[in-house]
């Protein structure tokens, strides 16, 4: 709330010492205070997925003035940020992010789980009560049913008595649904098809705004220009040559190198977009054109976009953190971000805006490039735990099949299985504890029940902690070694609790920001508390998080 001039109004009421104003000294105060509570128009929440915290100052001499550099420069960043748990995954972060909350009580504990009540692996937003809208496939059959808590954009519309809206977009539905919780006015995901979909969760029928986007059919404009590096080659110093083994390939391609040929996907396969800067470019346009069409920041209410851009995470995941492609991934988001805050300049008006970016986690570095380079790191094989641990436990209890998978760093074991023949589940816990204990690349493993008795340092106990619940979780939870991960021979992926997967950018820009920045420790479920006390409403009904006093200028 911006604080009023009332020593000025006071003082003059002192200085004119008429009886009139002696006698209504009150009222004059009273008439100053503000009418209404101080909000902004709206509040844009961008996630970058898989955006670890060093890349705003790795490219940064790269940026323009327009884009990170403007975020950095004019807004409030939140150097030490960090994940309060494990495994750091999309889904979860994405939950966090906006639920102020854990998995442990979120609900979300991975991207997909096996959940003993449906007895199979579901993926973290499947409803099978709901359908596609938008297009013929299954993409659309998702909810935020398995999100257990409210999210920030719930409470603004529920302190709002529902006038302020919601609109969450992602090419990932995942990116999308959960961001937008339980009360969103539309949530839109990409289809492989080419198309933005959502749920009949939402609506019943895609508004014409987003039918008539997706009749452009925009990827093909992109496609046509395949993907070229946006400036000289030899200008990427920041990254390794372009051509290593350990870089992933698209179908067809001989090395990963530039340009990565895209024309040959023209009107027929609108998946690839996503693993290019192309799809935040498009992901971005469609969050303008929502701006316009939805009259988003125009009314009393404030409203709430929440964007989350994928073609970061699927690069990634194909190039590593020191590739060219992920290099000039950035420095295209960067232009694409200078484009989007002149958008909202112009559409929203300056300083109507809240604008917050962050990320749902990091990356680590590829394991073929830490090799490469003497650094420590490797690979594990989730497929092969679950198998030799089947072959150890069934050699020792005489039963076949008592792990179900391994997945999310976690053994899950069939556990009706091993109550109907009486078998002993605690000392099968063990067995398997002190097999993953010898295994390459694992720091500790130890059982999801005795956590707070086990000898893991209190930081990773606390993050394991957060990310068990207690209905969803499997039974033994395995720490990888720094850099290691389950992972095949190009590539990398996040999850773990060190600080490339677990440091994130936060920063603030826009309405009531003042730029700066602190080195103080916070966590990713500080988000919500902080919007939750800047918009003055109510933090979400899970959230574990404080505001950031530093963004109130203590
Ligand atoms: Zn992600
Ligand atoms: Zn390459
Ligand atoms: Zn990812």
């Amino acid at each position: 709330m911006k604080i009023l001039k009332l020593p000025l109004i006071v003082a003059v009421g002192l200085i004119s010492l008429s009886a009139a104003a002696q006698k209504k000294p009150i009222n004059t105060v009273k008439a100053s205070f503000p009418t209404s509570v101080n909000r902004p128009k709206l509040v844009v929440g961008l996630v970058i997925d898989q955006m670890r915290w060093d890349y705003l100052y790795r490219y940064y001499s790269r940026y323009g003035s327009g884009g990170f550099k403007r975020l950095i420069n004019e807004g409030f960043s939140v150097e030490n940020t960090f994940i309060p748990y494990t495994p750091t995954y999309t889904a979860c972060g994405h939950s966090s992010i906006y639920t102020g909350s854990v998995p442990a009580i979120n609900g979300i504990i991975a991207n997909s789980w096996y959940d003993p009540e449906y007895g199979r692996v579901i993926n973290c937003v499947e409803d099978t009560d709901v359908k596609t809208v938008g297009s013929t496939s299954r993409a659309g059959e998702v909810s935020p049913k398995n999100l257990l808590s409210t999210t920030i954009t719930d409470e603004l519309r529920l302190a709002t008595n529902f006038r302020g809206k919601t609109i969450s977009m992602s090419l990932k539905d995942r990116g999308a649904i959960l961001p937008g919780g339980h009360t969103s006015n539309g949530s839109y995901w990409y289809d492989e098809n080419g198309s933005f979909i959502t749920s009949t969760f939402y609506m019943q029928q895609l508004p014409d705004w987003v039918a008539d986007f997706n009749k452009v059919k925009l990827a093909d404009k992109f496609y046509k220009k395949n993907w070229v590096p946006l400036y000289p080659i030899s200008t990427y110093t920041q990254s390794t040559t372009d051509d290593k083994p350990y870089e992933g390939l698209f179908k067809g391609e001989k090395s990963a190198t530039f340009p990565h040929s895209f024309t040959e996907y023209i009107g027929k396969d609108y998946g690839k977009i996503r693993s290019s800067p192309y799809g935040n470019t498009l992901l971005l346009d469609f969050a303008k054109t929502a701006i316009i069409a939805e009259n988003l920041g125009s009314d009393n209410f404030t409203d709430f976009l929440a964007v989350s851009c994928s073609a970061t995470d699927y690069v990634g995941h194909q190039y590593g953190p020191n590739s060219i492609e992920a290099e000039d991934t950035y420095l295209r988001l960067d232009k694409d971000l200078e484009e989007f805050f002149n958008y909202l300049d112009k559409q929203v008006g300056k300083g109507n805006y809240l604008f917050f970016l962050t990320a749902d986690h990091g990356a680590a570095h590829v394991p073929g490039f830490m090799e490469e380079n003497k650094l420590p790191g490797g690979t594990i094989s989730n497929r092969d735990f679950a198998k030799n641990l089947n072959t150890l436990l069934e050699a020792k209890f005489k039963i076949k099949n008592t792990v179900i998978a391994v997945m999310n760093n976690q053994v899950i074991f069939n556990k009706p299985l091993i109550d109907s023949v009486k078998a002993d589940f605690e000392a099968m816990k063990l067995t398997c504890i002190s097999w993953l204990k010898l295994q390459k690349g694992v720091a500790d493993a130890v059982d999801n029940t005795r956590i707070a008795a086990s000898t893991l340092p209190q930081i990773i106990k606390e993050r394991v902690t957060n990310g068990y619940n207690a209905r969803r979780s499997g039974d033994i939870y395995f720490i990888l070694q720094p850099n290691w991960m389950d992972a095949g021979k190009t590539g990398t992926t996040h999850g773990s609790w060190n600080p490339a997967d677990s440091h994130i950018p936060l920063v603030f820009m826009g309405w009531n920001v003042k730029a700066g920045k602190t080195n103080n420790t916070y966590y990713m479920t500080d988000i919500a508390a902080t919007l939750a006390a800047m918009l003055h409403i109510q933090m979400p009904n899970g959230s574990i998080g404080s505001p950031i006093p530093e963004l109130f200028g203590k």
